[in-house]
């Protein structure tokens, strides 16, 4: 199989900021890998500087893969996806790429969408919320008004004035559901004095409140809480969710942290077996990286897919969002196309 790549100049409709700052421009890499008889493959890297990458680190991780993938059988994924990771540590969001871009292929080659590979009923997959990046009380109050068909809002905190921001959220939204997400900006008091607040709100759940590497501060956090708390940054792949079963109520698991298709449904699988609660999130990516994670958003609990309808130029489509409820495309593999213009 041959792999190829194009940078994408992905741009948000308003500058996503979150706790540890935000742009309006995201670039990803679009990867496809063609097998000997032409069918063709799609994928997204969505990198992150967060979790060391960049659109560069992508590319030249693309060159390392690019022998592994030259003598694959398309359908052997589990090996390629191993052998992947023997070639070259770290680097998901490039290997989450080439992962989704097998599974998309093997859904042409077979004529079958890949929720219907692995069995899924995509019925069952709870509604999307929609997130709100952090912003001035009026721009907060504008957001929440174009987010009017959005039924569950997810809302970024981790700044001096979050009390003044989820009231003002309330207030615009008074019968949504509301969850936050701090991104690790909170102390273990900081948790403590804000999520009161939270539930008197009527706030859902909370999002990795503190540091992703102080699990004790989170047991301690989520021992006093009145609300869920759910981890990100703290959970990358499925040996991270063991130890946090007993610190936190929930995981919230993305392509781009766990690096593949596979090790997102391991992580589910793990989760599951320790009582957790499953959530799957995105970074700021278009249709592709969002419709692949959709195929299997039927085995969540919470599902917080809306990079693609954050942006102003998404170039493909695939799932879309109707009112929060995820809807497939119809076709093979993951059912994506060009968008035309
Ligand atoms: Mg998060």
């Amino acid at each position: 199989m041959r792999l190829t790549h194009e940078i994408l100049r992905l741009r948000t409709k308003h500058p996503f900021i979150i706790a540890r700052g935000g742009s309006a421009d995201f670039p990803t890499v679009w990867v496809r890998v063609t097998d000997k008889d032409g069918v063709e493959g799609w994928g997204e890297a969505a990198p992150s500087r967060y979790y060391a990458e960049t659109p560069e680190t992508v590319v030249a991780a693309l060159g390392a893969y690019a022998p592994v993938l030259a003598d694959a059988d398309p359908f052997a994924i589990e090996e390629t996806e191993a052998a992947l990771l023997t070639a070259l540590k770290g680097n998901p969001s490039t290997r989450a790429a080439i992962s989704t871009a097998l599974h998309d292929l093997v859904g042409k080659k077979l004529g079958v969408p890949v929720w219907k590979l692995w069995g899924l009923s995509p019925a069952l997959a709870p509604r999307t919320s929609f997130t709100i990046g952090i912003a001035s009380d009026d721009e907060l109050r504008r957001r929440i008004a174009e987010a009017a068909q959005y039924p569950i809002l997810k809302i970024k905190l981790g700044t001096d004035r979050d009390e003044q921001i989820i009231r003002v959220v309330r207030e615009a939204a008074p019968d949504k559901v509301i969850r936050v997400d701090a991104n690790t900006a909170w102390t273990p008091k900081r948790a403590l004095q804000m999520i009161p607040l939270l539930a008197k709100l009527g706030v859902e759940f909370v999002e990795q409140p503190l540091p992703a590497d102080d699990l004790r501060g989170l047991k301690f956090v989520r021992d006093r809480s009145a609300l869920p708390i759910i981890a990100d940054e703290s959970c990358l792949v499925a040996a991270d969710v063991p130890r946090l079963a007993g610190v936190v109520d929930g995981i919230n698991l993305k392509l781009a942290k766990c690096g593949s298709l596979a090790e997102a449904l391991r992580i589910i699988r793990v989760a599951r077996a320790h009582q957790l609660r499953v959530m799957c999130g995105c970074m700021v990516e278009s249709s592709i990286g969002i419709t692949a994670a959709s195929h299997f958003a039927s085995l969540l609990d919470d599902a917080d897919l809306d990079g693609a309808a954050l942006l102003s130029n998404d170039p493909f489509t695939g799932a879309t969002i109707d009112a929060g409820v995820i809807r497939l495309a119809d076709g093979p593999g993951f059912g994506l196309s060009r968008r035309a213009g």
